[in-house]
């Protein structure tokens, strides 16, 4: 800790009462602001933030002085997390989906940035340290004012000051966006999938004029028109057509009247991604332009969309299906999205190894790139490495849960093609995140697993998970910085600057 305070104000000073009190800072974190001195400490059981001066009065914690300086120990709470983002605004998340590339770390437990700091010190995308949705909130028990903190707490700690967003993800009812926006949320990402109409690509002729009427307004803008993306011409035919506004169009109207009730002022400084891909089918080139077309003629400014690709991107685990055909229509997808001005936007993209050179070179390097599953995965990862015996608890627990879980996912997970726990050697369990069907496994159960309870009461892993993650960050980082960094290395080598 030699000379670490000496260039600021009673540097020297303070310098001398922490060499005396043996606390064990954290090197990044050491900031000045004023005559205030402020750094974070590893205190074995959880970290803490030390104020040293007069700022130390706006915070919470232990107050004591020490040669005539005052100084608090403070805990990592919401208030405190608010303190520190005033006074280090890059701990503050900022709009990054308008920048050339993105990247989404749904960090489920609040304990992966660390890892992923690492990780974004050596690419030029910026990362959503933040990203959760609702229905994970619920599954994880957590808040999103704790979402945020963690990120904010993380990204003083290891010093990291390139910026970073934070994204309300797949959030669907005005009370969700409002409760984002008001804690400081800089990306909305709106899942209107409830207002996509399905089945419509069944319906018989007859039926579809029974439900929907094209509008002279519709006809003009689409019939006998080509539209030319780059050399993919898009048109429309009149069933083709009626089938699209039938889709679509109460979702349109709902994501406008959004954008007009909660952004449009720009009262938030709040990026919008448009989720269209929670649907049973994929969105076709002319329904993508069609929802891009319709949401820019009425006003609509947004940073990305989502489309809902052919094949599928089940969580977790590579892509699956005709990868000529994604490749095919890629290219259509990323020609509307440019033609628009706006970013493709890549979900559930934890695993898809198969697309990321392709999204890299047929974006132009000019993306955002979702994940989640996987950074809990390497989490339980790590638990197989470390604790054998607990992995095999958890695992078996998975499977008592698996049928549960199944309800809520479209997964196409088979039990039987998974080993028995009891058979395999301790150093043979990290293996199983190998295997597709174990990793859906984990994947989907995941709420039960940190959120269940035993008849007493307590947790019956949670406790014991987030204490081996805690005694083992460094094991949990070095995993993260090693798999997110192949989605990354694949994402750029599509590409070249
Ligand atoms: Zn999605």
């Amino acid at each position: 800790m030699e000379n670490l305070f000496l260039s600021c104000a009673n540097g020297a000073q303070i310098n001398k009462l922490i060499e005396d009190s043996g606390l064990n800072v954290y090197p990044f974190s050491v900031n000045s602001k004023g005559n205030s001195v402020y750094f974070m400490i590893n205190c074995t059981q959880e970290d803490m933030l030390v104020v040293y001066g007069e700022d130390c009065a706006n915070f919470d914690g232990e107050g004591a002085e020490a040669d005539g300086i005052e100084y608090k120990i403070c805990p990592l709470n919401h208030h405190n997390a608010l303190e520190l983002k005033k006074a280090f605004p890059f701990t503050a998340p900022i709009r990054v989906l308008g920048k050339k590339r993105s990247f989404g770390l749904g960090d489920r437990l609040g304990i992966a940035t660390p890892g992923h700091i690492r990780l974004f010190k050596e690419y030029d995308a910026y990362p959503v340290f933040s990203q959760q949705s609702i229905r994970e909130l619920n599954l994880t028990q957590r808040t999103y004012e704790d979402v945020l903190d963690v990120a904010t707490f993380y990204t003083f700690r290891d010093g990291y000051k390139d910026g970073y967003g934070a994204d309300g993800d797949h959030l669907k009812t005005e009370a969700d966006i409002e409760y984002a926006l008001s804690l400081g949320f800089t990306m909305i990402t709106l899942d209107s999938s409830e207002h996509i109409k399905v089945g419509v690509e069944a319906l018989t002729a007859e039926e579809l004029d029974k439900r929907v009427t094209l509008t002279d307004e519709y006809r003009q803008r689409y019939l006998n028109k080509k539209f030319d993306l780059e050399g993919s011409i898009v048109e429309f035919d009149e069933d083709t057509l009626k089938r699209t506004v039938l889709i679509y169009q109460d979702a349109i109207a709902y994501t406008t009247h959004i954008y007009n009730k909660y952004l449009a002022s720009g009262k938030y400084d709040c990026d919008f991604e448009i989720s269209i891909d929670e649907t049973a089918t994929p969105t076709t080139p002319e329904q993508h332009f069609f929802v891009a077309n319709e949401l820019t003629l009425s006003g609509v400014s947004f940073q990305t969309v989502a489309p809902r690709f052919c094949g599928e991107f089940q969580k977790g685990v590579d892509y699956i299906g005709d990868i000529a055909q994604f490749e095919r229509e890629l290219i259509v997808h990323a020609a509307i999205a440019r033609h628009f001005g706006y970013k493709l936007s890549i979900h559930s993209g934890s695993d898809k190894f198969a697309t990321f050179k392709l999204i890299g070179k047929y974006t132009g390097g000019r993306f955002h790139v979702k994940t989640a599953g996987t950074n809990w995965l390497e989490a339980m990862r790590a638990v197989a490495q470390i604790n054998p015996g607990l992995y095999r608890e958890v695992h078996k627990y998975a499977l008592s849960r698996f049928d549960d879980a199944r309800k809520f996912y479209h997964v196409t997970t088979d039990l039987t093609k998974i080993p028995d726990v009891d058979t395999l050697e301790d150093d043979k369990l990290p293996w199983l995140f190998t295997l597709n069907d174990a990793r859906q496994l984990i994947h989907i159960t995941y709420g039960y697993i940190l959120t269940d309870k035993d008849e007493n009461g307590n947790y019956v892993f949670r406790d014991k998970l987030y204490t081996l993650w805690r005694e083992n960050e460094a094991v949990y980082a070095d995993m993260l910085y090693n798999h997110i960094g192949k989605h990354l290395s694949l994402l750029y080598s599509g590409f070249e600057e």
